[in-house]
């Protein structure tokens, strides 16, 4: 009965970091011995500071609703957070709370965007984004970047993007998929040419802010006193602190959207959940270097699968700064026939390797760029190994 579905979802494209995961899972059920290196998943367990403080709000009694935007207490932390790391200033009614950056993003989208306004997306970019601007009526329009400048737009590209429809920008640094980080130079080239056209409002998604490997530091938009006022910080703590399915992220933004975004999350989910907001205040209190464990794991994983897929004729790899993803251009395959099977694309190699190697990867199309794959790392060393070692035997 899709013909009773609205147009508004028959427009929307599954989110294929989320369906290659389902489908990895359904062969796993059905006896496959499928290594899974397509969701941005951390493979640690959450640390035990936080759980702790999970299990006290329990026993504290803590069950009723939250206030919609987020406890006050939570909304200092990040406050607190935001000046302690990104030396921005934000007060309690610029803060909103939301369930996942997944819904931070949607919210921003869902009350700035009107029906045609146009989006600029530097390629690639987060696979929910083009669709949860779609889900805004807005209209994404994807800048290709390439290998050769690293996967970031540059300041002409920019500019040669913007019409009078341009309404927001967004982009993650560092870059899920790419693992690029725009240093605070590279962001000011950008803030000047959004100078010349003051409607823009720029998204900057953040998440991946603490996985860094110390190359480029962290800048933020929002760090430009002229960029300030029309900047959205989205950050959450999935990623480093291993709390994907906690489902808690955040923004900083001017105090007219933040209150926009508390209206439509009032009406939506009322807020996120109780026991998450109480354990995310200690994750988020607590200093970032608790869990740079993980960082420096996620470092040595990646220095790993680096050199085991440079050694695969095919691929070539940028050397990603922050995440935990490597982003390889795999052009070198199209046309090319393995075992009966012929490569046109990226979505074919991605099946192919799921077929063929029981590996779970994301075709780049996913991302606005099909000339490339998506390899999470967040995996066990062993698993890595073997995972590359499959693909090199499916594609020799
Ligand atoms: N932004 C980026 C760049 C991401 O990779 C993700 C993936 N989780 C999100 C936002 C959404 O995060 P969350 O799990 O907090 O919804
Ligand atoms: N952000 C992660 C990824 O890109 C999780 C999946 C998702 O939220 O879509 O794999």
């Amino acid at each position: 009965m899709n013909n009773q579905l609205s147009e508004r979802i028959n427009s929307v494209t599954p989110s294929a970091t989320l369906e290659m995961a389902a489908k990895a899972r359904e062969l796993r059920a059905s006896g496959k011995d499928i290594i899974g290196l397509s969701l941005g998943e951390p493979d640690f367990k959450t640390p035990d500071y936080i759980k702790e403080a999970a299990i006290t709000a329990i026993n504290d009694g803590y069950n009723s609703y939250t206030p919609v935007d987020g406890y006050v207490e939570l909304k200092d932390a990040i406050i607190t957070k935001f000046k302690r790391d990104n030396d921005l200033t934000y007060d309690r009614t610029q803060i909103v709370v939301s369930t996942g950056a997944k819904q931070a993003l949607y919210n921003v989208a869902q009350v700035v965007l009107n029906k045609g306004d146009e989006v600029i997306l530097p390629c690639p970019y987060w696979v929910s984004y083009s669709d949860i601007v779609k889900l805004a009526d807005g209209v994404p329009v994807e800048v290709a970047t390439s290998i050769d400048n690293n996967f970031k737009m540059t300041p002409q590209q920019l500019e040669a993007a913007i019409t009078p429809k341009t309404k927001m920008i967004w982009y993650s640094s560092p870059c899920n998929p790419s693992g690029s980080i725009y240093s605070k130079e590279e962001l000011r080239g950008l803030a000047d040419v959004l100078k010349k056209h003051p409607q823009i409002i720029v998204v900057s998604d953040e998440i991946y802010e603490h996985i860094n490997y110390g190359v480029t530091a962290h800048a933020s938009m929002a760090q430009f006193e002229d960029m300030y006022d029309r900047t959205v910080t989205v950050n959450g703590v999935a990623k480093a602190f291993a709390m994907t399915g906690w489902r808690i992220g955040y923004i900083g933004a001017p105090a007219y959207i933040a209150r926009a975004c508390n209206k439509l999350q009032g009406q939506v989910t009322s807020g996120a959940n109780c026991i998450a907001q109480r354990a995310v205040i200690t994750a988020l209190t607590e200093s970032p270097s608790r869990v740079q464990y993980m960082i420096d794991e996620f470092k040595e994983r990646r220095t790993l699968i680096l050199s085991l897929l440079n050694d695969i004729e095919g691929f070539k790899c940028n050397e990603p700064e922050g995440a935990f993803y490597v982003y390889p251009d795999i052009t070198a395959f199209f046309g090319k026939t393995f075992n009966g099977k012929v490569i046109n694309n990226a979505s074919d190699l991605a099946m192919y390797l799921l077929e063929e190697a029981n590996v779970a990867t994301v075709t780049g199309d996913a991302f606005g760029n099909g000339n490339s794959i998506r390899i999470s790392y967040a995996a066990a060393e062993k698993e890595i190994r073997e995972a590359v070692s499959r693909i090199k035997k499916a594609l020799s």
